[in-house]
């Protein structure tokens, strides 16, 4: 399996790392408008292929595509310090607009696309309408990082492990992201009754605050260290693998949804199942009436960005 990342800079070149870390793909490429900075990352993680998995890594121009099995999209920037989300979406889809007329020139046909970049949700749209591919080969990296986080909340509520917690968020990467309270269990228990019915740990103020922290906790990291790079190129291995490997793991992908609780023509993240072909499946899910709402709202608000940039 051969993975191109286009864009070398600190998420781009620690999905590569990591890649080459935990051996998911044999042929790993960088591609940046900066060549030197991407051969520059590849050489940096190639110098320790020796202690570590066999793995091919190379810094390419767009014809490195040819072959690439999966391309994901990592180029471009975050936002600036007191830049609206609205200027930061106009710079990241002037440069995917580039690079995806940059992309078909090269396209193979069968690859399958992962978006990263941020506004994470309208540039997968934005892919999707301009590739003009089927919707399962075409997905945003979406809230698989805000679900983790969600998990480490909780776990750190709780004291238990997060990988025993089922929990996710859906709807937008973003402000308007949905926590899903209503599904969220400890191994099999509802956390709501957890340790018991009668005397649950959860209070409605833990509830309101573990999902401002959801949402706040990016920003927690940018105000501290200026960029967040590890969790996001951790889930985005994570995304990785299931294709790779072809697990049929349920993830929160960010996909194009067509008429599904009220929302349409967005793309927003949902529970999927994910494997070789891409998604395979957007899984059912029954939603409490508020997490209805809140769903449609952030679909409201994706849909208010694509129309301010004139996707819609
Ligand atoms: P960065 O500034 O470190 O790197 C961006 C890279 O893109 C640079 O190396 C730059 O040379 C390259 N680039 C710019 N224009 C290009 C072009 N036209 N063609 C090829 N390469 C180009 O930024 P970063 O920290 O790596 O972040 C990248 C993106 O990932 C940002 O939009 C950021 O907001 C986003 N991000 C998303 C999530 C998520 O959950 N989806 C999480 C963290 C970061």
């Amino acid at each position: 399996m051969k993975i191109a990342i286009i864009g070398a800079g600190n998420v781009g070149a620690t999905i590569a790392y990591t890649l080459a870390t935990q051996g998911v793909a044999n042929d790993v490429s960088l591609i940046d408008v900066n060549t030197d900075k991407a051969y520059g990352e590849v050489l940096d993680i190639a110098h320790g292929g020796a202690v570590s998995e066999h793995v091919l890594l190379r810094a390419e121009g767009y014809e490195g595509l040819e072959d690439a099995d999966i391309i994901v999209h990592a180029a471009g920037r975050g936002r600036k310090p007191g830049e609206s989300r609205l200027d930061l979406a106009k710079g990241n889809i002037k440069i995917t607009e580039g690079i995806i007329s940059k992309i078909k020139k090269h396209y193979n046909g069968r690859s399958i696309f992962l978006v990263v970049t941020n506004p994470m949700d309208v540039l997968t749209y934005v892919f999707y309408k301009q590739m003009g591919i089927d919707r399962t080969k075409i997905f945003g990296s979406g809230t698989v990082l805000d679900s983790s986080r969600f998990k480490y909340l909780l776990g750190h509520h709780f004291n238990v492990d997060p990988r025993n917690l089922h929990a996710m968020v859906i709807g937008e990467h973003g402000d308007s992201s949905v926590p899903l309270w209503s599904a969220a269990t400890i191994g099999p228990t509802l956390i709501s009754q957890y340790p018991s019915k009668e005397q649950p740990r959860l209070s409605p103020e833990d509830i309101d605050n573990i999902s401002k922290d959801v949402v706040q906790a990016g920003q927690e990291v940018i105000k501290r260290k200026g960029a967040t790079f590890y969790a996001i190129s951790m889930s985005v291995t994570r995304i990785l693998k299931a294709i790779v490997n072809n697990e049929n793991r349920l993830l929160c992908v960010s996909s194009y949804i067509e008429n599904t609780h009220g929302v349409n023509d967005v793309c927003l993240s949902l529970p999927a199942i994910i494997g070789r072909d891409g998604i395979r499946e957007l899984l059912t899910i029954s939603l409490s009436p508020s997490e209805e709402a809140a769903l449609q709202r952030s679909a409201a608000v994706l849909k208010d960005m694509l129309r301010e940039v004139e996707y819609q």
